[in-house]
């Protein structure tokens, strides 16, 4: 069949969605292409909504991943505000809200990921907020102000972001966390301790190995938290930032492969078991080559990037997707890049001045090969830290802790 004659369907009008729709025209796919997005606005980029847009620095617009214009001009059918409600692979339809159906040759799920609700006491309540959407970022702004009091559910990545921005506003802010430390779960215990520092030094109020028990409200409207031990927070407003759920409600329904991470199963290619469906982003649980292993991550990057390695496989050319897992965050005057993947590490190799927040962090195997590093207020050696991670090769761990020893020379 010609291209001109096949029609393309990608579900999820997030950055991966875009991405897929602008991966599809540059490589000169000439068929349709439906996108169907739940949202009303524009596809658009999501780290901004707890960083610049927060902080006002930047607009909607500046973070919108293409125009109206854009998809108009490339003949992309952008149906916002569309949720796609069922899929039959059989058939090869998709079923929307109102009952229509629209028919795939090949089909990408974008779907990205839901905030994760707290099953307590108050959770609905006025003054509660999540963050996923600009909608969500428009009213948290509201409600933080330099008088108010901010409590925030969850020490992970979003609720320390909101954290730092409402400190900086001069808000009083908590924040309760079940584990011992903030991101103890994503970075290890060395730098994790890092993350607990750099609050504990804004005057954040953090709440450790706490489990909170109730969001308190006085006539519907939050009032604070009611934490394990029986403490009280007093709060204006309340942040339930307790991470995110893949939505993967169609790829289950539709009977493709799960996997244990909770994300649909793709081979390297990013094909899920079903050979004319493919998924990205957030929900992809993708073989990874380099590490030999599934992995699945809530980042930008991924959104960024796999939809074009995606889309080589939905044009009928496979490509493993190879790249590196790599995050970023900002919080206060700290600045971070994170590559790799060290679910597993042995220990920790510090290079440089950790009290000052001028350092790299590594994380080694019991056979002291790097499995990831992060760069923190150092800029210019991320591509170093990917090829000694790349390089798979026991490096020196006293040559790496020095920082008069060029990364590159460890290679
Ligand atoms: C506040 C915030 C800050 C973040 N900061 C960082 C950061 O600093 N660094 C980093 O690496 N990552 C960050 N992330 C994570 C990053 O934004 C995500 O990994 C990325 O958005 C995933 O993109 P995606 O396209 O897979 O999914 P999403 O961005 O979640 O987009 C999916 C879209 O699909 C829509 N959709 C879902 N189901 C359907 C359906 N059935 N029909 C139609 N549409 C549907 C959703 O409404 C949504 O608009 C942050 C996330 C948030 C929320």
């Amino acid at each position: 069949m010609s291209s001109q004659s096949q029609t393309f369907v990608i579900v999820g009008g997030g950055l991966a969605g875009a991405k897929a729709a602008e991966a599809l025209r540059d490589k000169d796919f000439s068929g349709e292409i439906v996108l169907f997005a739940a949202e009303e606005h524009l596809p658009y980029e999501r780290p901004p909504l707890s960083k610049e847009y927060l902080a006002g620095k930047k607009t909607l617009d500046e973070f919108t991943v293409n125009s109206a214009a854009w998809y108009r001009d490339h003949r992309v059918d952008l149906r916002l505000g569309t949720t796609v409600a069922s899929l039959d692979v059989r058939e090869h339809l998709v079923g929307l809200q109102d009952g229509s159906t629209q028919r795939y040759d090949k089909l990408l799920l974008a779907t990205g990921s839901a905030s994760r609700r707290l099953p307590i006491a108050g959770s609905d309540a006025d003054g509660v907020h999540y963050l996923r959407t600009v909608d969500d970022a428009d009213a948290l702004d509201a409600a933080i102000t330099a008088d108010s009091a901010l409590a925030v559910v969850g020490g992970g990545w979003i609720g320390l972001e909101v954290a730092a921005e409402a400190r900086r506003r001069g808000a009083k802010v908590t924040v309760a966390e079940a584990a011992e430390l903030p991101l103890l779960g994503a970075l290890g215990r060395e730098v994790a301790e890092v993350f607990a520092k750099l609050h504990r030094d804004h005057d954040v109020d953090l709440r450790l190995s706490t489990s909170v028990e109730e969001i308190t409200t006085a006539d519907g409207v939050a009032t604070g938290l009611r934490l394990g031990d029986g403490s009280t927070v007093d709060a204006d407003a309340v942040l339930v930032a307790v991470g995110a759920a893949p939505n993967v409600g169609l790829a289950t329904v539709a009977g493709l492969a799960m996997a244990p991470d909770g994300g649909v199963a793709v081979d390297s290619s990013l094909r899920t078991s079903d050979p004319d469906v493919f998924a990205v982003g957030d929900i992809a649980s993708a073989q990874h080559p380099l590490f030999g292993t599934r992995i699945r991550t809530e980042h930008w990057a991924n959104a960024l990037k796999q939809p074009a390695a995606a889309v080589a496989g939905m044009l009928g050319t496979p490509t493993e997707y190879a790249e590196l897992p790599y995050f970023f965050t900002d919080q206060y005057d700290l600045g971070m890049e994170y590559a790799g993947y060290a679910r597993d590490y042995a220990r920790v190799v510090f290079r440089g001045d950790v009290d000052g927040r001028e350092f790299v962090a590594f994380w080694l195997d019991s056979d002291s090969r790097v499995l990831a590093g992060m760069n923190v207020n150092i800029w210019d050696v991320l591509d170093d830290v990917k090829s000694l991670i790349r390089s798979q090769k026991p490096v020196d761990a006293d040559k790496l802790a020095d920082p008069q020893q060029a990364l590159s020379s460890l290679m």
